[in-house]
C-alpha cells in the first residue's frame, strides 16, 4: 500500500558549491580538501558527531601508512595530518603486526578523534557542518544530475542547493536516490557492534573463542566468527570487535534493525557467559556504539569497475588516487570463517580464530609492495554532478575486501573532494574529470601520489 505525499514548499537552508552527505572521516576529508581549494561546502551528518564507524562505531584502528617492505611511506594527506594532531595529545599508539612483522598501524582514542574532527572542520571557514541532520531525498534534473537535497533536523525540513554533490553516506543513499544503478552483493560482509570494557584484566588469561564454543548451548546468543580487540591508548579500557550478524544486508531498514538488536544481544550473552566462566570478575560494560558497524551494503555502478585481480597484479593506474597494503579481508556471512589474502603472497582462512587453510597466491619469495585504487571506481556511471566516496565504491568482492579500511577510504574521500572541486570549474560532468589534474592537486595538498 502506498500513500501520496503532497508537494511541499521548503526553505533553502543554504546554497553552496559542494554538498557532502555523510560525515565519517571519508566525508570530512572530502569536505576539507574541497574547502582548502576554495569551495564553499555543506557537510551533512545524521549523528551528533563526525567520524562514522571510527567514532560512532568505536573502531579506533588505522593501518600502516608504509609499503609492505615497511620502507616507503605510501599514504600521507589528511590521514597523516590527523594522526600527527592526535599524537600531540597522546591519543595514538603504534602497533606492530605480528602476522607480518612490520608496522601494523596505530590505535587511537575514538573520543579524541571526535574532538580532532570537530576542530579540523571548525577551523575551516568555508565548511558549514550540519550535525543531527539527516539527508532524506534528492531533487534531480535527471539521473545523477542533482539540483538540491532535502534535509531533516531540529528546525524541520529544508533544502540545500549545490553545484556538485558527494555521497559519503556509506550506504550510497544519495546515489541510489539519484537514479544510479546499485549492485546488491549476494554475501555482504556481516555487521558488527563493537563494545568497550573496563577491568578486562580481571578476566585473567582467556581464549574468548574457546569459551564461546564451550558455553554456546547455555547462552545461545553468543557470537560466532572472528574476534579482535584493542586497548584504548593510555587507558585500562579494551575494545572488542567480537559480534557478527549473519546474512544481514544493512542497506535494508528491517535488516539494520535486526543487526542492532542481535549484535547487542550477543554482547549481553558474552557478559553473561563471563559471569559464569570467570566468577567474581570485575568486567564492566563501558560503551556501546551509537550505530552498529556496517561493513558492506550496496555498491554503485561505476564509470570503471575496479577488480581485485588488477589491484593484486600491482597495476599502476593512470587515475590512481590512493595506495594501500591492507590485505583482502573477507568476513564470510554464512559461516564463522574469515579469509586474509596478504601482500606477502599468503592466503589464510580462519574458522573463528583458528587457522584452517593456507595457500600462496604469489610465487614463493614474492611480495606485492602495495596496490593502488582509482578515481574511476568512485564516479557513478553517467553521473553529471555526483561522486561517491566510501564503502559503496564500484569494486568487486576482492577489491572491496582490501580498500574497505579507513586509511584507504580516507584517500578516496580526499580524491572525491578534489574531483568535486574540479567539476565546479567549467561545469564538466564527472566522467570528464581530468584524473591527471586530480592526482596533481592531491599531491600538492599533501597526498602521496605514486
Ligand atoms: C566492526 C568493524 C570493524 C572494522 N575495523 C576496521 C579497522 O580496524 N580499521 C579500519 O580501517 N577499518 C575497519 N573497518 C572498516 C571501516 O571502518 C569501514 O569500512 C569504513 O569506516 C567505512 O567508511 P564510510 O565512510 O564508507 O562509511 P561510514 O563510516 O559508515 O560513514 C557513513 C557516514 O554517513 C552518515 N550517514 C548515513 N546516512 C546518512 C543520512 N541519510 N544523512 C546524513 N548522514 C548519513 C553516517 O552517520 C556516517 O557517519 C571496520 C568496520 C567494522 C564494521
Amino acid at each position: 500500500m502506498d500513500i501520496l505525499i503532497p508537494a511541499e514548499r521548503v526553505p533553502v537552508a543554504d546554497d553552496v558549491d559542494i554538498c557532502v552527505v555523510g560525515g565519517s572521516c571519508t566525508g570530512v576529508f572530502a569536505a576539507l580538501r574541497a574547502a582548502r581549494l576554495g569551495a564553499r561546502v555543506a557537510l551533512i551528518e545524521k549523528q551528533n558527531r563526525l567520524g562514522g564507524v571510527a567514532t560512532c562505531g568505536l573502531v579506533g584502528m588505522w593501518h600502516s601508512l608504509y609499503d609492505f617492505a615497511d620502507q616507503q611511506p605510501i599514504i600521507g594527506g589528511l590521514t597523516l595530518e590527523t594522526l600527527e594532531r592526535l599524537d600531540r595529545r597522546g591519543a595514538v599508539s603504534p602497533f606492530r603486526d605480528p602476522q607480518e612483522s612490520r608496522r601494523g598501524g596505530v590505535r587511537f582514542n575514538t573520543e579524541e578523534l571526535t574532538l580532532e574532527l570537530d576542530e579540523l572542520v571548525l577551523e575551516q571557514p568555508r565548511i558549514r557542518a550540519w550535525l543531527q541532520t539527516s539527508y532524506s531525498r534528492v531533487l534531480a534534473r535527471g539521473s545523477g544530475d542533482l539540483e538540491a537535497i532535502v534535509i531533516e533536523n531540529k528546525s524541520g525540513r529544508s533544502a540545500i542547493r549545490a553545484r556538485v554533490f558527494i555521497d559519503a553516506s556509506g550506504d550510497g543513499v544519495l546515489c541510489r536516490d539519484a537514479g544510479i544503478a546499485m549492485t546488491r552483493v549476494a554475501h555482504p560482509q556481516p555487521p558488527t557492534a563493537c563494545a568497550r570494557f573496563e577491568n578486562w584484566d580481571s578476566l585473567g588469561d582467556i581464549d574468548i573463542k574457546a569459551l564461546c564454543d564451550t558455553y554456546r548451548e547455555t547462552f545461545p546468543n553468543l557470537p560466532c566468527g572472528y574476534a579482535w580487540g584493542m586497548g584504548v591508548p593510555s587507558s585500562a579500557i579494551r575494545m572488542l570487535a567480537g559480534t557478527r550478524v549473519m546474512q544481514c544486508d544493512c542497506s535494508d531498514a528491517d535488516a539494520v534493525t535486526r543487526a542492532e538488536f542481535e549484535s547487542r544481544a550477543q554482547i549481553r550473552a558474552f557478559m553473561d557467559m563471563l559471569r559464569v566462566a570467570r566468577p567474581g570478575n570485575r568486567l564492566t560494560l563501558q560503551a556501546l556504539p551509537s550505530a552498529v558497524g556496517i561493513r558492506e551494503g550496496r555498491h554503485i555502478t561505476p564509470l570503471r569497475l575496479l577488480t581485485g585481480a588488477e589491484m593484486l597484479a600491482g597495476t599502476r593506474f593512470a587515475d590512481a588516487i590512493g595506495n594501500g597494503t591492507y590485505p583482502v579481508d573477507i568476513h564470510h556471512d554464512t559461516d564463522d570463517t574469515i579469509t586474509f589474502k596478504r601482500l606477502d603472497g599468503t592466503c589464510k582462512t580462519f574458522a573463528a580464530n583458528r587457522l584452517i587453510h593456507t595457500e600462496r597466491w604469489l610465487p614463493e619469495g614474492k611480495i606485492l609492495p602495495y596496490y593502488q585504487f582509482t578515481l574511476g571506481c568512485l564516479i557513478p556511471d553517467q553521473a553529471v554532478n555526483l561522486i561517491s566516496a566510501g564503502r559503496m565504491a564500484g569494486v568487486d568482492r576482492e577489491a572491496f575486501g582490501a580498500i574497505r579500511v579507513m586509511v584507504n577510504l580516507n584517500q578516496c574521500g580526499e580524491a572525491a573532494g578534489v574531483a568535486a572541486w574540479q567539476a565546479l570549474d567549467g561545469g564538466q560532468s564527472m566522467g570528464a574529470i581530468d584524473a591527471a589534474q586530480t592526482r596533481a592537486l592531491l599531491a600538492r595538498g599533501g597526498s602521496i601520489i605514486l
